[in-house]
């Protein structure tokens, strides 16, 4: 049933370790992200905003970050075009389920390498870079800068999600403000939930979209890479 589907995975991922043109693609959005997110940080501190405002323009950006994020995530779980042109990449980010466990990295590497499978994240940096430039207010504009810079940072936050025990780690997860593996794990072992990873604090929203419009993975794109029996030479630990 799933065999010409397992095909299409296969040849993606094929072309993948082929031709290093990918992973140099990974290597320039990185770059680029980072890059929009440091002058966007800098004109954070220009704006100088009310002491009144910050936490509620942090608790927006909180959730709006969770949300946006885990929105392009479940898009993504249930996203089967690996003949596209963007079919390397998708199939690529389907492994996410095959190993959720990364490999042991410092957080700053984490955040340059995972940054670049942001691709909807470059024009959002770039549109939010020209508004900068505009008249617009400056509440508004930080909750955007701040949505940017967040949308890198939520990868962080689950890969310590799976990867850390530090105590720190596992107090910020205690109060909310990074994702806990005991919220996280039904993502994995259960079906079409929980696909927020900044903290999670938006899956009660994100888990009636998936449920109205979206069928699932574990009995559908899940089977995608079962005939999948390359090395993953992705950040992912075997
Ligand atoms: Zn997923
Ligand atoms: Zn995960």
């Amino acid at each position: 049933m799933f065999l010409k589907k397992q095909e299409e995975f296969n040849n993606a991922m094929q072309k993948y370790h082929q031709n290093k043109f990918y992973q140099h693609v990974y290597t320039f959005v990185s770059v680029v992200n980072i890059g929009l997110e440091v002058i966007l940080l800098y004109i954070l501190f220009t704006l100088n905003i009310s002491w009144f405002w910050m936490l509620p323009v942090f608790l927006i950006a909180y959730f709006s970050t969770d949300f946006l994020n885990g929105f392009v995530h479940l898009y993504m779980d249930n996203n089967d075009n690996y003949n596209s042109f963007a079919g390397v990449f998708i199939a690529r980010f389907h492994l996410h389920h095959k190993t959720p466990t990364y490999k042991n990295k410092n957080v700053f590497v984490i955040y340059f390498n995972e940054s670049g499978s942001k691709f909807w994240l470059v024009p959002y940096l770039i549109v939010v870079l020209f508004l900068s430039t505009l008249d617009i207010n400056h509440i508004f504009l930080t909750v955007l800068i701040l949505v940017g810079i967040l949308s890198s940072f939520a990868e962080v936050s689950h890969y310590l999600c799976h990867n850390s025990k530090s105590k720190i780690v596992l107090f910020l997860q205690k109060i909310g403000l990074l994702l806990s593996m005991n919220h996280h794990e039904r993502h994995h072992m259960e079906d079409n939930n929980r696909y927020a990873f900044l903290n999670g604090m938006s899956d009660f929203i994100l888990d009636k979209i998936a449920k109205i419009f979206y069928g699932g993975y574990k009995d559908n794109l899940d089977k995608h890479y079962e005939m999948y029996r390359e090395e993953d030479t992705s950040n992912r630990s075997s």
